[in-house]
């Protein structure tokens, strides 16, 4: 067990988290973020950030999180990362917690894990991950340059990344479970003006295909139950997210998707534990509203830890 008790603990290193560790350190308390990969979340793997304030002519994503942790350290916050929570347990009046390096005690504990992206369960998707089937647009993308690909959602994380792939691409092909998009206007408006992109509205993907990597996907259309047979060289699945609330299960109450409950303060069901960011069962999923819901969380453990 370390022998420090910190005021905080963060888990998750994501905007949400590093926001509330600057405004823990800021107010004199002792913070310590615990990230199971490298910091940055999502966001650290988002190509260009145009919606965040600031920064009008946007930000890459993993250079916004450079920032983001620079200045968390530069007021005090500890970081640790590659360190994966196991468990939270109360223990006289402050909570221990568990990870897969050491065991740390403290006053108060803010959940930031975020959320990881949804599967669509379907033949060769398992097999080919990595052999052209991708959940990062950022970080694969560029190995499919002049090739055929495919993207599966219609939410902005797939319209983003598909305006992303299209700039290399040869062909884009996006492929959505309804008639209508579900991301923003000025996305949709954007990736209509590419030349490269086609889309495939009303389609179900079906299976994934090929024996070392993908060479070609199955889709049909869900009105006429018509099946077409595409070739394409990647396939990028962007179908929302899944909170990584596994380890909180019977320990904190969450909705029925597994977000983890809060109220305005970001209060959870587990005395002196918060949550904020995209774990929080909530609608808007934002970087900007992540740091809100930080910035809430880290002041709502002022005003706890107050005697
Ligand atoms: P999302 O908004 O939940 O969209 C998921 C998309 O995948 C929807 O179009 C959904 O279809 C489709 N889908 C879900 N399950 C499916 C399945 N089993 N088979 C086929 N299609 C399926 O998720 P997201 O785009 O990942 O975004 C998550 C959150 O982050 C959102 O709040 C989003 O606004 C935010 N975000 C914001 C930005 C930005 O503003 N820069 C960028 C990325 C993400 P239906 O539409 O039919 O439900």
């Amino acid at each position: 067990m370390s022998e420090t008790i910190y005021d905080l603990i963060i888990i998750g290193g994501g905007p949400a988290g590093l926001t509330a560790g600057i405004y823990a350190s800021r107010e004199g308390m002792s913070a310590l973020v615990l990230e199971k990969g490298m910091c940055g979340g999502q966001v650290a793997i988002t190509g260009l950030v145009e919606n965040y304030p600031g920064f009008p002519d946007g930000i890459n994503g993993m250079e916004l999180i450079k920032k983001f942790k620079a200045q968390a350290q530069r007021f005090g916050v500890k970081i640790s990362e590659l360190t994966q929570v196991k468990s939270l347990q109360p223990l006289d009046g402050k909570i221990k917690v568990e990870t897969d390096k050491q065991k740390y005690l403290a006053r108060t504990i803010i959940i930031t894990a975020g959320a990881l992206p949804k599967r669509l369960d379907i033949p060769g998707e398992k097999e080919l991950t990595g052999k052209g089937v991708s959940y990062c647009a950022t970080c694969d993308g560029p190995l499919f340059r002049n090739k055929d690909v495919a993207i599966v959602g219609g939410g902005n994380a797939a319209l983003e990344e598909a305006l992303f792939l299209a700039k290399f691409a040869k062909k884009v092909i996006l492929i959505h479970r309804r008639n209508e998009l579900r991301g923003a206007k000025i996305l949709q408006d954007q990736l209509q003006k590419m030349k490269n992109v086609e889309f495939f509205l009303n389609y179900n993907l079906v299976s994934i295909n090929g024996e070392t990597c993908v060479d070609s996907i199955v889709a049909k259309e869900k009105q006429t139950g018509k099946q077409k047979t595409i070739k394409v060289q990647g396939v990028f699945i962007y179908i929302g997210f899944l909170p990584n609330s596994l380890a909180l299960k019977g320990i904190i109450d969450l909705d029925n998707e597994g977000y983890v409950k809060t109220d305005e303060k970001m209060k959870t069901s587990m005395p002196g534990v918060y949550a904020a960011g995209d774990i929080r069962s909530k609608d808007i999923r934002q970087i900007s509203t992540a740091c809100g819901d930080g910035t809430i969380a880290a002041l709502s453990v002022r005003e706890y830890l107050k005697p």
